[in-house]
C-alpha cells in the first residue's frame, strides 16, 4: 500500500516537473533554471527526469489541466483507475501466471513454448493484441526486459509499465551495462550468471518467469501468486524467501 501511494506521488511530481521544466527551457535566458530543477529533484526524488520533457507528458499534463479545472474528472478517480492497473488488477494477473507455472509443470511447458497462448488460458490476453514471449530465470541465466524505444510493455499481466521503465537511463543503460542497473534495484548476480536482455516492441513483450524461492515448497498456487512481484516479472529483481 505505502508503494502504491508513493508510485500515485510520483506520478504528479513527475507530470509537475514536466511543466516546470519545459517552463524553464522555453524561457531561453532562463535555460540554467532547467538545471536546477533537475538537480533539485534528482536530490528530491529517487527517480530520473528528463529536464525537458517529452510531448506525451505534456500534453497529457495538459489534458487533464483542462479537465480538472473544468470539473469533468476529479483527480483522485484519474488516480485510483492508475493505481488499480499498475498495482492490483496488472501485475496481479502475471503473478496468477507465474504461479500456475510454479506448481504446473505442464503449463510452465506450454508457457515457454508460447507464452501467448498459455497466458490466454488464464483468460489474460491483451486488447492490442501482443504477441507474448516468457523467459525462465534460472541459477544460470537471469532474464531482464526493457523497451529501448519507448515504453512496450505487457499490460494485460502486468499492468501500466511504471515510470523507472519508461526513463530514458534505464531504457539507454538496460542493455548496455544490465549488471549496473540490476545492482541499483539490489540485484547482486555472480559473474557466472549469464545476462539476457530483450528488448520488447509493439509486435512482441516480454514477461519474466522469476525462479521460485526456496522455502515455498509447502505454499498453495494462491499464496504463491502473493509473494511475486511486479518488477521480478520485469527481471530487474529475484523473488525473495517468505
Ligand atoms: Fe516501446
Amino acid at each position: 500500500m505505502a508503494d502504491a501511494k508513493k508510485d500515485k506521488i510520483g506520478r504528479r511530481e513527475f507530470l509537475k516537473d514536466a511543466t516546470l521544466g519545459a517552463a524553464a527551457v522555453a524561457g531561453g535566458a532562463r535555460a540554467a533554471g532547467a538545471e536546477e530543477i533537475a538537480h533539485s529533484h534528482a536530490q528530491e526524488q529517487d527517480h530520473d527526469h528528463q529536464v525537458v520533457p517529452d510531448d506525451i507528458a505534456l500534453r497529457v499534463r495538459a489534458l487533464e489541466s483542462v479537465l480538472v479545472d473544468k470539473r469533468m474528472i476529479d483527480p483522485a478517480d484519474l488516480d485510483a483507475v492508475i493505481d488499480a492497473y499498475e498495482n492490483r488488477i496488472g501485475p496481479r494477473n502475471g503473478a496468477q501466471v507465474v504461479a500456475r507455472a510454479w506448481v504446473d509443470p505442464e503449463y510452465k511447458a506450454r508457457l515457454l513454448e508460447d507464452g501467448t497462448a498459455a497466458i490466454a488460458e488464464l483468460s489474460f490476453s491483451d486488447g492490442q493484441g501482443a504477441y507474448m514471449v516468457v523467459k525462465e530465470n534460472t541459477p544460470d541465466v537471469h532474464n531482464l526486459v526493457v523497451c529501448t524505444l519507448c515504453s512496450c510493455y505487457p499490460w494485460a499481466t502486468l499492468g501500466l509499465p511504471p515510470v523507472w521503465y519508461k526513463s530514458s537511463p534505464y531504457r539507454a543503460r538496460a542493455g548496455i551495462e544490465p549488471r549496473s542497473v540490476l545492482a541499483e534495484f539490489g540485484t547482486e548476480l555472480d559473474d557466472d550468471v549469464e545476462v539476457r536482455v530483450w528488448d520488447s516492441t509493439a509486435e512482441v513483450r516480454y514477461l519474466i518467469l522469476p525462479e521460485r524461492p526456496p522455502g515455498t515448497e509447502n505454499m498453495t498456487e494462491e499464496e504463491l501468486a502473493q509473494i511475486v512481484t511486479r518488477d521480478s516479472m520485469v527481471g530487474v529483481t529475484k523473488i525473495a524467501a517468505p
